[in-house]
C-alpha cells in the first residue's frame, strides 16, 4: 500500500463529515464533535471526533482511530476496502499496485456476471415475453417505477442466460461461481427459470445474489440464490442498499418478513424497512443492523417460539432495543 495515497485521503477526508454519514446526531462541543457512540448502547454521548486531529475516541468502549479505522469498523471492511472507498469519495484516482489474488479474481468475475443477469432478467420482465410477470405485479399493486428501482426481473426458460452470458464473453465457472447455474446430469442448468425475479443487494449496493418467485404452478414458491463466495444469507438484509440513509435519520429500522413486504413499504414511503432472506434471523443480522440503529421494531410474527427467542438472542446480544 502506498503511503502517499494514505496521506492524500487524510488531507481530504473530513473526519467529522465522513462520520456524520453514520452518526447525524454529531453535535458540536468546543473543538470537537459529540454523540452517542455508534459502537457500544448509551444515552448520553461518549463518542467525540475532531476535524483538526483526524481522529475519533469513544470514552465508553475505547474505540478510536483515523478515518480508516472508522470506515473499516462501520462497514466492516479490511484496510484495503477502506482506502478504495475512501479514495473513491475523495475524488483520488488509485489504482491498487497490488495484483488480485485468485479468490478475489473470483469474486470480482462472479459480480460482473450478476450484474449482467440483473440487466438481463430486467430486460427481459420490461419486454413482450415479460407480460405475464408484469401482470403479477400489478395484481400485488406495485407500479412501474417501483419494479425499475427493485429492477424486478424475469428469468427465461432454460438456456437462454447461458447463451447470453456466453455470448457476452463470461465463461461457465464465472456462471456457477455466481450461483446462476448448477451443474447436473444433464449437463449445467440456470438455477432460475420462469420465475419473477429480485436481485438481492448487500448494503452497499452490490448485487450478490437472486431471490425467485415462480408464477403459476410450481415448487417451491420462492427460492433464493444458494450461497456462493458472495452470497451468505445471514449476512444479508433485503431493501438495506436502499433502507440504510432512511434508518439513520429515523433512527429505527422495522424488519419485515419478505422481500414483497419491503418493496411495498418502500413504495408507500416507509423507507426504514428491511427483511431477512427467508426465515432465520442471525446475530449477523443484528450486527450489520447495529451499524445502522439501536432500534429495531419486528413486524412479523415467527411463529415458532424457537426462532422468536433466536431473534430475541440476537439483537439483545448486540444491545439493540426490541420492540415489537
Ligand atoms: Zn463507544
Amino acid at each position: 500500500m502506498k503511503t502517499d495515497i494514505v496521506e492524500q485521503i487524510k488531507d481530504r477526508v473530513d473526519i467529522v463529515e465522513l462520520i456524520r454519514q453514520y452518526v447525524p446526531g454529531l453535535k458540536r462541543a468546543g473543538k470537537t464533535y459529540k454523540a452517542c457512540c455508534p459502537f457500544h448502547k448509551e444515552k448520553t454521548p461518549s463518542f467525540t471526533c475532531s476535524s483538526e486531529k483526524g481522529l475519533f475516541y469513544c470514552f465508553g468502549c475505547q474505540e478510536g482511530g483515523d478515518v480508516f479505522a472508522f470506515l473499516m469498523k462501520m462497514e466492516n471492511l479490511s484496510f484495503k476496502e477502506a482506502v478504495e472507498r475512501l479514495a473513491d469519495l475523495a475524488g483520488i484516482e488509485y489504482q491498487p499496485t497490488q495484483a488480485l489474488t485468485g479468490e478475489e479474481q473470483r469474486r470480482a468475475s462472479a459480480r460482473k456476471v450478476l450484474d449482467f443477469a440483473r440487466q438481463y432478467y430486467h430486460k427481459n420482465f420490461m419486454s413482450r415475453a415479460g407480460e405475464h410477470a408484469r401482470a403479477y405485479v400489478k395484481s400485488r399493486n406495485l407500479t412501474k417505477e417501483t419494479c425499475e428501482h427493485f429492477e424486478l426481473g424475469l428469468s427465461p426458460a432454460p438456456g437462454a442466460l447461458i447463451a447470453a452470458a456466453e455470448q457476452t464473453g463470461y465463461s461457465k465457472a464465472d456462471l456457477k461461481d455466481a450461483g446462476l447455474c448448477t451443474q447436473t446430469e444433464y449437463g449445467l442448468r440456470e438455477y432460475f427459470r420462469n420465475r419473477l425475479m429480485f436481485p438481492i443487494w448487500n448494503q452497499r449496493g452490490d448485487t450478490v445474489g437472486f431471490g425467485g418467485r415462480i408464477l403459476g404452478e410450481g415448487e417451491p414458491k420462492y427460492l433464493n440464490s444458494p450461497e456462493t463466495i458472495l452470497f451468505t444469507k445471514s449476512h444479508i438484509l433485503y431493501g438495506l442498499n436502499f433502507a440504510g440513509p432512511a434508518i439513520r435519520k429515523a433512527g429505527r429500522a422495522v424488519l419485515l418478513e419478505g422481500y414483497m413486504d419491503v418493496i411495498g413499504c418502500h413504495q408507500a414511503g416507509v423507507t426504514y424497512t428491511v427483511a431477512p432472506l427467508g426465515t432465520s434471523f442471525t446475530a449477523d443480522h443484528a450486527k450489520l443492523l447495529r451499524r445502522y440503529t439501536q432500534n429495531v421494531i419486528v413486524l412479523f410474527d415467527p411463529d415458532e417460539a424457537g426462532l422468536k427467542a433466536a431473534l430475541r438472542g440476537a439483537l439483545t446480544k448486540q444491545k439493540l432495543f426490541l420492540k415489537q
